[in-house]
């Protein structure tokens, strides 16, 4: 009888209420026999206020938090440590989940911005061959509650006002874990919630093409980023192997579809890669492919994966000398498309683009 009971309190003791939407926080209390606007009340504690734990929360009744404390729980995510790059700021974290999995995440601060960069899942499946994270291997889908926290803990410490966007472009592909996004989207969209506004979060992906679809018509008004890396389908196969399953086409067919649906411009991103993209016939497909729909480009300097001692064709990677970069960057600009080249922020700290990575023990 008693052991019963506690295997019944250890099941319910599961239910996590970090990541559980608006919608889903009041249907949970109505479940538990409560009044449905307990949900708005937890909702502003959890997302707005970022407590964690029931204490705090000081207008749920007391009685109401004790049962609280037995049937659910709050923490998804402990901060284990973290580096700061002494050249600039940039601030990497590990973190650790509840099943000793470890994650990380990074703080960018700029003069005018301050970027919480996320991670979606736990290393990531795609194997992008530029790509330390592809070569750490994949574990699994991070939570809702997981993805939230890494913007809460790192909110915390920077100060929730001072962050101003946020991106998913830590490890993973986020739309290979997409309803868990989009419930953190739909979190950070979500009226109620003050802090980062959702016009300031994107979302950036290798090119999952059904699910940039399914997005666009998810109404989130969240911007998206496709990793492009190259115009053509042969070179984009060899660097990125998704390319096989959702090709260039699919995807471009999709954010165009992105673009009409929300309003919003798409950004491409490009890592220059020596010899592989940064051709004068590349920049000639990337004038045509943003003639096309309302786009601008990123070009991503190619951060070393040198800590992950890559081998074969990862190996061979270099990265597109910056006079390259400057002579490429002109003859887009030449016809008035817009081109930011994004700072490697943190390679110093193995915490730039496509450097995070943690080796499974
Ligand atoms: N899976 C998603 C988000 C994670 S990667 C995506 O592919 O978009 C975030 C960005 O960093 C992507 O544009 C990715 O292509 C880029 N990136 C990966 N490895 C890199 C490297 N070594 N140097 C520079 N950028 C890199």
């Amino acid at each position: 009888m008693g052991d019963e009971t506690k295997t019944t309190v250890q099941e319910k003791k599961v239910t996590q209420l970090k990541g559980m939407t608006l919608d889903e926080l009041k249907n949970f209390f109505a479940s538990i026999g409560k009044p449905r606007f307990r949900g708005e009340q937890i909702f502003n504690w959890l997302y707005n206020h970022l407590v964690t734990n029931y204490d705090d929360m000081s207008n749920i009744p007391k009685v109401l938090r004790n049962e609280l404390k037995e049937i659910t729980e709050l923490k998804t995510l402990e901060y284990l440590t973290s580096v700061i790059s002494p050249i600039t700021g940039t601030k990497k974290y590990i973190f650790e989940t509840n099943d000793k999995l470890k994650i990380e995440s990074v703080v960018i601060p700029e003069e005018k911005r301050t970027t919480v960069c996320l991670s979606t899942q736990v290393g990531c499946p795609l194997d992008c061959t530029f790509c330390a994270t592809g070569l750490m291997g994949y574990k699994r889908n991070l939570t809702t509650g997981e993805i939230f926290d890494q913007y809460m803990l790192a909110a915390k410490d920077f100060g929730k006002d001072n962050v101003t966007n946020i991106v998913f472009m830590g490890m993973g592909e986020p739309l290979l874990n997409y309803n868990n996004t989009i419930k953190a989207l739909r979190i950070f969209s979500e009226e109620l919630t003050t802090g980062v506004s959702i016009k300031k979060v994107t979302v950036s992906t290798a090119g999952i093409a059904p699910k940039i679809r399914e997005l666009a018509e998810a109404n989130l008004k969240v911007k998206l980023a496709l990793s492009l890396h190259s115009c053509f389908e042969d070179i984009r196969s060899k660097i990125m192997p998704i390319n096989n399953k959702y090709s260039l086409k699919q995807n471009i067919d999709a954010v165009k579809f992105y673009a009409r649906h929300t309003g919003l411009r798409i950004t491409f991103e490009y890592i220059m890669l020596k010899d592989i993209n940064d051709r004068d016939e590349d920049a000639n497909a990337l004038i045509g492919l943003c003639s096309e729909l309302p786009s601008k480009i990123n070009i991503i300097p190619f951060n070393s994966l040198e800590h992950m001692n890559p081998v074969g064709f990862a190996a061979e990677l270099e990265p597109t000398p910056i006079q390259r970069i400057d002579e490429f960057v002109e003859k887009l600009r030449n016809k008035n498309i817009t081109v930011m080249i994004r700072d490697t922020q943190g390679d110093d700290i193995s915490a730039a683009c496509g450097q995070l990575a943690i080796k499974f023990e």
